[in-house]
């Protein structure tokens, strides 16, 4: 990268972007939703969510105020200059956009329970690494909350139960999980790889747009049977009530060892934050997710 300085305003905005405007997909997600709730409690929470949408785009506010943790997905060209110096970068931006926007200090040292005050630590923001050929260096954000959080699971299931013990992991891990994530939420489940590759590539699986159709169609199957499953939970919006629990369901799969079936179920909340831009060889930037810039 031959200016690191465009890298660090791109993060910046990106975590701008992603803490004040949810993406156009979820947007529509949750109005449809709202159209589709008959439970009036459920309608009414979906209701309050619409509006806080509003009110942040309006007075440019953080959605929520859990402010998440960071984790940015590079997907740099092999061919992009210092790349070396990404990481730096990007903990420059994530200070000034804790200090600025302002963000809610989220990063803490599990050992001395000390705040570092600037979302930033061992580990923090976190980066997902992917080499591709090319020239140009792809970001994304993901904001995610503690609540959602706080419920993903990895289980090790027994292989000879396939596909039927996997759709069973992910409606038991929904039901145990209740209102914690703030429902409506969006699963992304993974099968496959080790205990680390599945909850990773469910984490990554949350990055696809909701009306993005899994390219798969065996997983698309799979999607919408565990979609149907889980809002027949009955958990609804917030948790009190409602026939919409999961917004939308993503599936993906890493080969494994013949003796062990990992799966990973991440969940993300309403305020389902991301956004994405380019920035090209020749120092432009292309913001794939939201229109917004500052
Ligand atoms: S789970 Fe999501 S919506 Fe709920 S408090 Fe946390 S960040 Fe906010």
């Amino acid at each position: 990268m031959k200016q690191p300085h465009i890298m660090e305003n791109v993060a910046f905005n990106l975590i701008k972007q992603a803490v004040i405007y949810l993406p156009e997909d979820v947007k529509r997600a949750l109005r449809k939703a709202c159209e589709e709730e008959t439970s009036e409690t459920g309608k009414t929470q979906l209701t309050a969510i619409l509006e806080n949408i509003k009110l942040a785009e309006k007075h440019q506010a953080p959605v929520c105020q859990d402010t998440g943790t960071i984790t940015f997905y590079v997907k740099a060209g092999s061919q992009v200059k210092n790349l070396d110096r990404v990481e730096a970068t990007l903990v420059t931006a994530t200070r000034k956009a804790t200090k600025e926007i302002p963000l809610r200090p989220n990063a803490v040292d599990p050992f001395t329970q000390k705040n570092s005050g600037d979302n930033t630590g061992r580990f923090a923001p976190y980066l997902q690494w992917e080499i591709v050929p090319g020239d140009s260096l792809e970001l994304t954000v993901m904001i995610k909350g503690g609540g959602s959080e706080n419920v993903c699971a990895t289980g090790m299931l027994v292989p000879g139960e396939g596909i039927k013990g996997l759709k069973k992991f992910v409606i038991d891990a929904v039901i145990k999980a209740g209102a914690q994530p703030c429902p409506p939420t969006i699963l992304g489940v993974a099968v496959g790889g080790g205990a680390d590759v599945a909850m990773k590539l469910a984490k990554k699986a949350l990055l696809r747009p909701l009306d993005e159709a899994n390219s798969d169609r065996r997983l698309a199957e799979i999607e919408r049977e565990i979609l149907e499953a889980a809002n027949m939970t009955g958990i609804g919006p917030m948790g009190l009530g409602g026939k919409i629990t999961v917004l939308g369901v993503h599936v993906d799969y890493a080969h494994r060892h013949p003796a062990s079936f990992p799966a990973a179920v991440a969940f993300n909340c309403w305020a389902a934050r991301r956004a994405s831009a380019r920035i090209n060889a020749d120092g432009t930037v292309e913001y794939l997710t939201h229109k917004v810039e500052w």
